[in-house]
């Protein structure tokens, strides 16, 4: 069993086009493979394999909203004053919870002197697992509006993956973008992370920071540039980050129209333009995935593996302790 992620500092850049390349890889080569749609937030992985429908979505309840029994209340507003998150407002001479906002901290149930508050379970999402007409299961969320946990969420996916994969699948886990908990969930686990990055600063700059995560959990990385031939000048900037990284370069994929043409078509790119350029790329470098990481990993483990952890710190950002605000 091997879980690999791909990830990239910013969206937009080609993730679920790789994600969907190297499962469809693996498959056509007889590996038990399960595609993982670890972004809860804006899943599309199940879009381009063109799945509609799911064959097992489950209700993931797991985090708390408060509400308040109005019949108990005198309307003495400790609880607005108390709520760390600024959840509850008064509305037409009524103190009301905005369940969008509402953590289920209990802050206000603990303060109100009425005991007028209490709490419900809130579904934070589905969980959904279902086929793809190419053979292998895929398995992904959708996070319900407005609610926390995405990061939960991802974990539950993965574990809904390992459940339907068993022991001896290979996990190809397209994560979200950026750093948030949503990346830290995939990369909790894995074995190995493919970066995907654009040639341009601001993408370079974004995949430098997802790195440092990457690094925390001690992961070795390969990295692939996306659309290449829109900025070239600045590939070798790229290739000396992943030289300095100890990041191995897998290669670069050339802009192509026929991308955006495939997710209209809601099909893999290489099943349905398998001789356009981007085509072609994606394919070698599925194919060096599989054998210089999937089928060596543990030499590419030794190889590739980070000198040292990264210190990481989490900044909890709440409306009283906003940086600069
Ligand atoms: S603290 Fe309790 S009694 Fe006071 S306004 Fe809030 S819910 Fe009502
Ligand atoms: S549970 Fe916490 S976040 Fe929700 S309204 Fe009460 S104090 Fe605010």
């Amino acid at each position: 069993m091997l879980e690999i992620v791909i990830a990239s500092g910013k969206g937009g850049v080609g993730k679920s086009t790789l994600s969907s390349t190297l499962a469809l890889i693996l498959g056509k080569n007889g590996e038990k493979v399960v595609a993982v749609d670890a972004d809860a937030e804006a899943p599309n992985l199940h879009l381009i394999f063109g799945v509609k429908e799911w064959e097992i979505v489950k209700d993931y309840r797991e985090g708390w909203i408060a509400k308040i029994r109005y019949e108990k209340c005198d309307n003495c507003g400790i609880c607005e004053k108390e709520c760390p998150f600024k959840a509850i407002k008064l509305v037409d001479d009524k103190y009301v919870i905005n369940e969008m906002i509402c953590e289920g901290c209990l802050t206000c149930s603990i303060a109100c002197p009425q005991r007028a508050i209490y709490r419900v379970r809130t579904s934070s999402g589905l969980l959904r697992a279902g086929k793809t007409p190419y053979g292998f299961p895929i398995v992904g969320a959708k996070l319900a509006v407005g609610r926390p946990n995405s990061g939960k969420l991802v974990t539950e996916v993965k574990n809904l993956a390992k459940e339907i994969g068993g022991n001896d699948s290979y996990y190809i886990v397209d994560a979200a973008a950026g750093i948030g908990c949503q990346v830290v969930s995939s990369l909790a686990g894995a074995n190995g992370v493919i970066l995907v990055v654009e040639p341009t600063p601001a993408s370079l700059n974004d995949v430098a920071r997802l790195h440092k995560l990457v690094k925390h959990f001690m992961l070795p990385s390969a990295i692939v540039i996306n659309k290449a031939d829109i900025n070239p000048d600045f590939i070798p900037e790229i290739l000396r980050f992943a030289e300095r990284e100890n990041i191995q370069y897998l290669g670069k994929i050339p802009y192509d129209d026929k991308v955006p043409e495939s997710l209209i078509l809601m099909k893999p790119l290489i099943q349905v333009f398998p001789e356009s350029p981007a085509s072609k790329a994606l394919i070698d470098i599925s194919n060096r995935i599989y054998q210089e990481i999937i089928l060596n990993w543990r030499e590419w483990f030794r190889r590739y593996k980070p000198a040292k952890p990264e210190p990481y710190k989490p900044l909890i950002i709440r409306p009283d302790n906003i940086p600069g605000g």
